[in-house]
Order: structure tokens, then C-alpha cells, then sequence
């Protein structure tokens, strides 16, 4: 879930109010699901693709026989969905970017057996709104694989009358499963003194909420372990694996990542051996080359493609949203799930960094260098009071918040110097201190590039 990381989009969900029909439907899927959704990462990896194979062909053929944008792009290229026989003619559907939703919306992006019930919005690059209709069987799918998700992340110790408090953008169409697995939502909005009152009466066990809010937490030493907090689960906004340690030693409660967006759902989730493992029943992902967009094996970095595997409403197919990643060669992991993994997000390609010889580099590794100003210079915490902008010249600016470096003054020439392991020498770099930084929305991005990828 990564502006650069990826990132549930700034979700404007239009609401509509819970019923006991939904409640109803709920209980009867827990009753009939639960065992099997738990247990499906324990399948083969042969079963699983098995399983994903059966769901996109039912997916493909619904979009191309009602959403008019589906049936075009598809046409265009000769294909119709009796040509789909394995994963070989799938990898040869053309991809779908975010314009292109945003401009197919209404009439040619929502399947004719649909209705508006429920709508959610992301963010597009331009500014635009890109809105998808979601279908309630994804909903409610979804909501158990929201239990499901913290049952993962929490080891297997996330039970039933066990409460979940959301800081966020805007709250889930339900909240709770029939009165179980109950969640709590507040918005992002909320001052840090008021979310600390709420927090120490009502004692979530798990907290779930972007790495910027946390840190407010961090910066006022609010005792969340104390007020019962078990587990924190960060999304939305960037954050390296050293940053989150630190905040987990700080709090002594572990602190994993959510990597999801409005469009693709759950992509992946960071299990207690942090490791990232891809939602393989909510969204199916391939990793693609940026030039000639041919599947790549596992231990390659490329494009993430994503085909979401719950909503038929608006189908994804095939959808690139602007991350980089890269699929482990070694999937063996010894929480026990066999889902794929993922080595730790690269970030937006669009923030990538891009050197004077063509070279695209990727937000992590900035990250990952920034982090090390921190060690070197014994500035006690925290990674995100920076932000590196590669301007559309190439020359890069790195700014800095002074205020919060007390310890020892900060050494510009340094900092300076540091980014000439990742870039050439001739890269023109300025330090510079800043009250405010860029404004990128409702989430902070550490990495941004201006420059134009080829
Ligand atoms: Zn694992």
C-alpha cells in the first residue's frame, strides 16, 4: 500500500450507511469462508495460480462483454476472450493506465450489470479523480480479507471481540463482521492530544494509520503499548524497513507495512518475519519491463502490474499505477505463508531518480542513504524531515528541516557528498534548509522527480 509506496490513494469513498442485510450476507460468508480464506496461502504455489488462472478468465470475459473500454482496447488488438487459454495470452492484453479509467468514466468504464451503489475515488497524477464503482460481493470480501489481514500481520492473534482503530482518509462502508472484528475510524484530521484520549479509552488492539501520524505519536512519547496497542500497521505514504525497526523499538509493539490502493485493494502485507507477501486472492501482480513491457522472472526489477481480483464493477486488468518492484527469486518464508514475496517497495517510478547517464534509480535506495545521514550524524530519529526533488534539469535538491536536528549541527557537505555513491559526479546537488516542504496532497513523499523518464 507507495506514494511512492502504494498507497490506498487519498480514498474519498462515498458513503453509504450499513444495514443488517449487509451484516446478514457477512455472517454467512465468515461461516462459509473463513477457514478456507485463512488457510489459501498454505496451498502450493501451483494451486494458487491455479485458483488466479480460473478467476481472471471470468474477470476478462466480463469486462470484455460489458464495459464498453475492455471490449475496445481488447478488439483493437484482435483478442476476444476465447482466445485466453494460459498465462502466456493473458501477459499479451495490453495495459491499462490511470487516464485511461478516468477518461472511459462513466459510461465506458462501469460494467452494465452494476449499479453506483458504492463508489470510491483515487487520486490521479494529473489532479483528475479517478472513481470506481465496487460491487457489494467485493466489498464484502474485502471486509473479511481486512480481518483477515490482521489475523496475518498479528501472527494469528487478532480475535474476534478484538477492536481495530483506523486513522485515516475516510471510513470503510462497514464496520464490523456481524458485530465481530469490530473497527473504530477517525479522521487523519483529528488533533494528536484528542486521538491519545481516544486511543487510551477505548485500548485498540491493533492501530492502523499513515507513518506521518505515527510520528506524532512518536514525538510525543505517547505510551501506545501501555494503552494496549499490539500491533501498528503504517500504508499510504512511503516508509523504509530501518525506519519502521526504530519506531518499533521505540513503542515496543511491532510496526509493519500495508501496501493497498482503491483501485487494486490489497497488493501486499508485511508478515511479523517482514517479509512482504502479495495478496494473492485480492490482486494477482506481474512485474513487467518499463521499455518493452515483456513479463519479467522473479529477482528483476520493473513496472508492478496489478489485476484486481475482487470487483467486477470497474474490472482492473492488468493496471500499472506507478510502482516499481521486484518478485524474490526464494518465496520461503517461515511464517508459513506461501504467497508470493516481494523484496521491499521501490517506490513510484515516476519518483524514481534518474542519473546524468539514463540510469533510473529508485526512491529506496535514497531512502535507505537518508536513513544513513541519521546513524552517522547521531541524530536520534526520524527519516521523514527531508525530502530529495530531482528538478526536470536533472540537478537535484535536497531540503532539510533544521529544526530538527539539536543534537550536533547538520554537515551539508556531507550530506552533499553522500549522494555521489548513487549518482554521477557531475550531478549538480544543493543542500538547503527549509520551513516548509513541497506540497505533495494528503501524503508526504520523501522522493520526488520532476525529471522525464524515457
Ligand atoms: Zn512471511
Amino acid at each position: 500500500m507507495i506514494d511512492s509506496k502504494k498507497y490506498r490513494d487519498l480514498g474519498t469513498s462515498i458513503k453509504r450507511k450499513e444495514n443488517k442485510r449487509d451484516h446478514f450476507i457477512l455472517q454467512m460468508m465468515m461461516d462459509k469462508e473463513w477457514f478456507n480464506s485463512i488457510n489459501f496461502c498454505h496451498l502450493t504455489q501451483e494451486e494458487i495460480k491455479e485458483w488466479q488462472f480460473k478467476r481472471i478468465k471470468q474477470i476478462v470475459k466480463h469486462a470484455y462483454n460489458n464495459v464498453p473500454m475492455y471490449h475496445d482496447k481488447y478488439s483493437k488488438v484482435g483478442f476476444h476472450p476465447k482466445d485466453l487459454k494460459n498465462w502466456k495470452d493473458f501477459e499479451n492484453l495490453p495495459i491499462l493506465n490511470k487516464e485511461e479509467i478516468i477518461e472511459a468514466f462513466p459510461d465506458r468504464s462501469i460494467s452494465k450489470k452494476y449499479n453506483f451503489k458504492f463508489t470510491t475515488r483515487s487520486s490521479g497524477s494529473s489532479g483528475k479523480f479517478v472513481t470506481i464503482v465496487v460491487s457489494s460481493e467485493a466489498i464484502y470480501r474485502d471486509t473479511i480479507q481486512g480481518a483477515r489481514q490482521f489475523f496475518f500481520q498479528s501472527g494469528g492473534n487478532y480475535k474476534p471481540d478484538d477492536l481495530a482503530l483506523f486513522i485515516y482518509t475516510c471510513p470503510w462502508w462497514v464496520s464490523s463482521i456481524n458485530g465481530k472484528y469490530k473497527t473504530l475510524f477517525y479522521p487523519t484530521t483529528t488533533k494528536i492530544e484528542e486521538a491519545t484520549n481516544i486511543i487510551k479509552q477505548i485500548r485498540p488492539k491493533i492501530l492502523s494509520l499513515y507513518p506521518t501520524y505515527l510520528l506524532k505519536f512518536y514525538e510525543n512519547s505517547v505510551p501506545l503499548k501501555e494503552y494496549g496497542v499490539d500491533l501498528i500497521i503504517v500504508h499510504s505514504e512511503q516508509t523504509s524497513s530501518k525506519q519502521r525497526l526504530e519506531m518499533s523499538n521505540f513503542f515496543k509493539i511491532p510496526v509493519l507495512d500495508e501496501f493497498s490502493s482503491e483501485e487494486l485493494t490489497r497488493i501486499a502485507l508485511e508478515c511479523p518475519n517482514k517479509k512482504y507477501h502479495l495478496e494473492e486472492d485480492a490482486c494477482y501482480v506481474e512485474i513487467i519491463d518499463s521499455k518493452t513491457h515483456k513479463n519479467l522472472s522473479p529477482g528483476n526489477q520493473g513496472m508492478l502490474i496489478g489485476t484486481n481480483l475482487l470487483n467486477e464493477a470497474t474490472p482492473i486488468i492488468r493496471y500499472f499505477q506507478g510502482d516499481i518492484a521486484c518478485i524474490d527469486m526464494d518465496n520461503s518464508c517461515s511464517c508459513g505463508s506461501n504467497f508470493r514475496t516481494i523484496k521491499s517497495f521501490s517506490g513510484r517510478f515516476m519518483d524514481s531518480i534518474v542519473s546524468t547517464y539514463g540510469e533510473i534509480i529508485p526512491a529506496s535506495c535514497f531512502m535507505d542513504l537518508a536513513y544513513n545521514w541519521y546513524l552517522e550524524m547521531n541524530i536520534p530519529i526520524h527519516g521523514l524531515k527531508y525530502q530529495i526533488i530531482q528538478q526536470t534539469d536533472g540537478s537535484i535538491d535536497i531540503n532539510l528541516q533544521p529544526k530538527q536536528y539539536q543534537i550536533s549541527p547538520i554537515d551539508k557537505i556531507k550530506i552533499k557528498n553522500s549522494l555521489y555513491q548513487l549518482l554521477p559526479k557531475d550531478t549538480t546537488i544543493r543542500v538547503k534548509f527549509v520551513n516548509r516542504f513541497l506540497d505533495t496532497g494528503s501524503k508526504f513523499r520523501p522522493i520526488i522527480s520532476f525529471k522525464e523518464k524515457k
